[in-house]
């Protein structure tokens, strides 16, 4: 059975889990992050260079 592209980015368990993925505590109080001018790196970098999801990235705007 074919699924419609909208129902697989609605309820595709890979897509709802890295929408689930937040960001590290000093990305929540960051104002690029509050301004929305940065989401706090990408998920994938942070995964390779810490092991988790959801660490500071390696590429902070602040710290390059
Ligand atoms: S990655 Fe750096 S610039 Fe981006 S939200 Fe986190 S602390 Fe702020």
């Amino acid at each position: 059975m074919k699924k419609s592209i909208i129902d697989i980015w609605n309820n595709s368990k890979m897509f709802n889990y890295v929408r689930s993925i937040g960001v590290s505590a000093e990305c929540e109080i960051c104002d690029l992050y509050k301004n929305n001018n940065c989401s706090g790196g990408c998920p994938v970098s942070s995964k390779y260079f810490t092991g988790t999801f959801e660490s500071k990235n390696e590429f902070c705007y602040i710290e390059v």
